[in-house]
């Protein structure tokens, strides 16, 4: 379980929000919605292990990831993968980009080696890059340049990256943001292969109907704040907070 307990922060004198709690357990998808600005994108930062908050603490499996070692930390964050709003991909073919995920984010050296014999010896590298191109319907695309994908592809291959690595809490801010219907449709889909692995997935969106769609429950966040956590069809058919009820009828 991933953990947010009371976190807040400011850039400058601009406070972001304050007082968020809110978790996601293994195999389930926590939607969290709000407008623009509202710092969903910070949010995932944190939960991310990227930043530190201002106030409050971030708790992974228990372990307050701010109290640790660093080295502890780290080992914590590298079982995070996060699918940024822009698909960060670089120029080498389908197959390297998705490899290359997979090895940034182990520790170099003999560990790294020990890590990487591991993960060939319970799967193996190709296998679990062709593995997870293939949960995002891009197995035939491994060998074209990156460059000539489109976005959707693009953002397609990203989500690939993360999920090559097995991370056991995966982040996607905004995944389909300017994505057309059938690549919305596929990333969606394996938002929900990724849970039934038992990865807990947070997923940031201004888009309510994909939080319907995909989310076992939503945390709305505006106003400096979380409003309302709790199951998806409870939180948009009789929300407790009239703000929630307000965004929810698109009147916020
Ligand atoms: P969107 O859906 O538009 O991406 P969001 O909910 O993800 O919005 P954030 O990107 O988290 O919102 O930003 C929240 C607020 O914090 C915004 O007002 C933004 O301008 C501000 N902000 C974010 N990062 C920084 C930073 N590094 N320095 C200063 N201000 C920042």
């Amino acid at each position: 379980t991933l953990r947010a307990d009371g976190v807040g922060h400011a850039f400058g004198d601009e406070p972001v929000f304050s007082n968020v709690s809110l978790a996601v357990d293994p195999g389930e998808v926590l939607a969290i919605i709000g407008p623009s600005g509202a710092g969903k994108t910070t949010l995932l930062r944190f939960l991310g292990l990227f930043e530190r908050p201002d106030e409050g603490s971030v708790v992974f499996d228990g372990a307050d990831v701010w109290a640790v070692p660093e080295a502890d930390r780290l080992s914590l964050r590298r079982r995070v993968g996060m699918v940024f709003q822009d698909a960060g991909l670089f120029e080498a073919d389908v197959a390297r980009n998705v490899e290359y995920g997979l090895r940034v984010r182990r520790p170099w050296g003999e560990r790294l080696r020990d890590e990487l014999a591991g993960l060939v010896g319970r799967n193996g590298t190709a296998e679990a890059v062709r593995e997870s191109l293939e949960l995002v319907g891009l197995a035939d695309k491994a060998d074209q340049d990156a460059a000539s994908l489109s976005g959707g592809e693009a953002q397609r291959v990203s989500f690939a990256r993360a999920l090559a690595y097995d991370p056991d809490v995966l982040l996607l801010d905004e995944p389909t943001s300017d994505l057309d219907p059938r690549n919305t449709a596929v990333i969606e889909e394996a938002v929900r292969a990724a849970r039934d692995r038992g990865i807990g997935v947070v997923v940031a969106t201004h888009d309510m109907n994909q939080a319907r769609r995909v989310a076992d429950r939503v945390a709305v966040l505006l106003d400096g704040g979380v409003v309302e956590v709790g199951p998806v069809e409870r939180v948009f058919e009789t929300p407790d907070d009239e703000r929630t009820r307000k965004f929810v009828a698109g009147e916020l």
